[in-house]
């Protein structure tokens, strides 16, 4: 029966044309028409917390459905303020055979859309890429640290190149429900109760927050919006992975949990944590006498090195493997 409420009923709730979309916690059905615009008002609705419509933007666009989706309606929005700017922040953190074809497929959406964009890859600015830190270290299930971290600085890098005046990501509920869950299973208290600041670091934000990952992929669908869909190949092997089953399986049988999550966080009263210290060696904030890029970035160099007293003729065995 469950499958059975799933199913669109005949008509919307706004309209009398054929419905769409059934949005399962509030209990409206929606046509193509009134789906549409009920995602891109919620869209609007958080741009208006902290954008003007003057601003330089940049959008973090690696090609999957979200970022698709936002680069999409951002250029919309765009067409209608035309003293706001656009760019599209790309990154490339080496993963064979998955980034560098989602890569492809944002750059072609954004020269349709008509956003310039940079391209940061890891391999030339950082010398090393994912795949390489994986295989060397032998730690798969580390990977999304790795990739994360990089990816993050790697964005503040080609925000601050551009100078524009935010970062938009594309996150969407389910993805900050699944974070917040994360924190919680691996009692990272810190990021549940505190606010880190990170001072001359650029600001985020993010639009889609309000929208149901379905919700995403319908709005794409609908709007024929091209994105990469095939996943990460060490997806698998991250936490988020089994708890964004265990949350879609949830979200099912209890329609609404995904958005309880986020407001239960929010609820939290969150003090301040400034860090104040910096990277002694990128002059970045910092906790430590190092930061998480930099230290990763310093033990890929390290495995690489090791590697080659290890290989015969002081090859790195993962050029030699490609
Ligand atoms: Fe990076 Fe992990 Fe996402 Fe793959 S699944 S792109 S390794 S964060």
């Amino acid at each position: 029966m469950r499958g059975e409420q799933e199913l669109p009923v005949n008509s919307c709730d706004r309209c009398s044309a054929p419905a769409v979309y059934r949005r399962r916690y509030s209990g409206e059905s929606l046509c193509k028409r009134h789906f549409c615009e009920s995602i891109e008002k919620k869209v609007r609705k958080e741009l208006r917390r902290f954008l003007s419509w003057d601003s330089f933007v940049g959008l973090a666009v690696s090609g999957g459905k979200d970022s698709a989706v936002m680069a999409y309606i951002m250029a919309k929005i765009g067409r209608q303020f035309p003293s706001m700017r656009l760019a599209g922040l790309i990154v490339d953190e080496g993963i064979e055979g998955y980034r560098d074809k989602s890569v492809v497929v944002a750059e072609r959406l954004l020269n349709g859309l008509g956003i310039p964009y940079e391209v940061f890859r890891y391999d030339a600015e950082f010398g090393t890429r994912v795949d390489r830190i994986v295989h060397l270290s032998g730690h798969t299930n580390q990977s999304c640290t790795y990739c994360g971290v990089l990816r993050r600085r790697a964005i503040d890098i080609l925000a601050e190149r551009l100078a524009t005046e935010m970062v938009l990501t594309a996150h969407n509920v389910d993805d900050i429900a699944q974070t917040i869950l994360m924190n919680l299973f691996q009692g990272n208290v810190k990021h549940l109760t505190s606010q880190i600041v990170l001072p001359d670091s650029v600001k985020r934000e993010k639009p889609l927050r309000g929208l149901l990952e379905k919700e995403v992929v319908m709005y794409a669908v609908l709007n024929e919006i091209e994105f990469y869909s095939n996943p990460c190949p060490y997806t698998r092997f991250a936490l988020r992975n089994d708890i964004r089953n265990f949350l879609t399986s949830m979200e099912e049988k209890h329609s609404g949990i995904t958005y309880s999550i986020l407001r239960t966080a929010e609820k939290i009263e969150k003090s301040e944590l400034r860090v104040t210290g910096r990277c002694h060696r990128c002059g970045r904030p910092a906790s430590a006498e190092l930061c998480k890029a930099c230290e990763i970035l310093e033990y890929g160099r390290e495995l690489l090195l090791r590697s080659q007293v290890q290989a015969p003729g002081g090859a790195d065995p993962w050029s030699r493997r490609r």
